[in-house]
């Protein structure tokens, strides 16, 4: 626009850049209009295109400014921080907070939409609990400043099943919103996590499981017959395959440490053809990680077509979280999300991410921070390019 006539009109009216601009253009074209009393009907109707054009990008711009054109949406909830397992529990609310510190100082947190999330229904939760489990929950819940242990893991406070029905609720507004096309793909940072959660059965820091509450809702609301279920959490998601084992409409993705909790035995295999796991050993790196990925998972989620996509995104797989023997970099998370998004384009990118584990405040935060960079669009990472780089020349050096 710099340099040229606004709407054909002659003005000596220079145009920077920037929100300015907007409300210089609009006095211009009031300006004119009264200066030169144009009652000429295509003159007229010119001018109205003109002003609808303004009104649009004026509404853009403040669209833009609320957030609200972000491709990614982000939705969490104050009551996340209320769960409260307890003191030196590894499943701490500063997890919630650490994030959000790094998104900021990396300049991602501008570049999402911000959603507060909303409460579950009964009728979601009975679509993966019975309502017998519900039950059960709600007749434990102790009094304020009191804890009721569930398992050695999995604790309640006075809040937290208060938490676990917002933090399911989380991924059932993710799953509208990415439907109505309200956003591409959504990251929900809640707490407490869900994939060790069974139908009947709480476990491993989990009461409610997030996704599958999801994954059902997409089934009953928009009568979707295809979906991914990626977890590449550290621990297996025994909670995740104990609801999906029968359910061929679920391809599940399942990568895990093979000796650590819940430490599968794969036993009981169910009807469900869709299951693929993939048990890393001890000290696996960056390099197997991502040759198992690309030749075990890829290929089944090209084949699969889901129509819809969902991560059950644990970082505990990183090097510096101690409750794994795994050795991933964040510019892990960076390469597996983009590798996920590019081979997921037949889901039109619908895509819901769901926190769950990751317990070294530092390693988390800059894991999630590399996941949500990708999503939410802004390309690769410094440090993917970095470790990228590293990664290449040690591969060439050893070839
Ligand atoms: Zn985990």
């Amino acid at each position: 626009m710099k340099g040229s006539k606004p709407f054909g009109l002659p003005s000596k009216v220079s145009y920077s850049k920037g929100r300015g601009r907007f409300f210089q253009e609009f006095s211009v074209f009031i300006n004119y209009y009264l200066s030169e009393g144009r009652l000429k009907t295509r003159a007229v109707l010119r001018d109205l295109n003109v002003m609808k054009n303004i009104i649009r990008r004026m509404r853009s711009w403040l669209r833009h400014l609320a957030g609200k054109e972000a491709r990614t949406a982000w939705i969490s909830h104050p009551l996340f921080l209320r769960h409260e397992p307890g003191v030196h529990h590894p499943e701490a609310p500063e997890r919630i907070r650490a994030i959000e510190t790094e998104l900021r100082k990396q300049g991602i947190w501008n570049r999402l939409q911000k959603v507060e999330a909303g409460e579950v229904t009964d009728k979601q939760l009975a679509l993966v609990h019975p309502r017998k489990y519900l039950r059960f929950l709600e007749s434990m819940q102790p009094q304020k400043g009191k804890i009721y242990r569930i398992d050695d893991d999995t604790v309640m406070s006075h809040e937290s099943l208060t938490a676990a029905r917002y933090a399911a609720g989380a991924v059932v507004n993710a799953v509208d919103m990415v439907m109505n096309k309200r956003a591409h793909h959504a990251f929900c940072a809640v707490r407490p996590p869900g994939h060790h959660a069974q139908s009947g059965k709480a476990g491993g820091f989990c009461l409610i499981n997030n996704i599958a509450v999801g994954v059902m809702h997409a089934i009953a609301q928009y009568r979707i017959q295809k979906i991914a279920v990626i977890d590449f959490d550290v621990h297996h998601g025994d909670g995740t395959t104990e609801i999906f084992k029968d359910d061929p409409r679920v391809l599940f993705l399942n990568s895990f440490e093979n000796d650590l909790f819940p430490f599968p035995s794969f036993e009981t295999v169910g009807k469900n053809p869709h299951i693929v796991n993939i048990a890393f050993p001890p000290d696996t790196g960056s390099y197997d990680f991502r040759k198992e990925i690309r030749e075990k998972w890829l290929p089944k989620l090209t084949a699969f077509k889901p129509e819809l996509l969902f991560l059950s995104a644990g970082f505990d797989a990183h090097k510096s979280d101690e409750t794994s023997r795994l050795n991933l970099h964040e510019a892990d998370y960076a390469w597996l999300s983009h590798k996920i998004i590019q081979t997921a384009s037949m889901c039109k990118g619908r895509i819901v991410s769901v926190l769950e584990g990751g317990y070294a405040l530092e390693s988390l935060s800059k894991s999630v921070a590399a996941h949500v960079y990708v999503l939410a669009g802004m390309g690769k990472p410094d440090c993917a390019v970095q470790y990228d780089k590293l990664l290449n020349k040690q591969v060439t050096d050893n070839a």
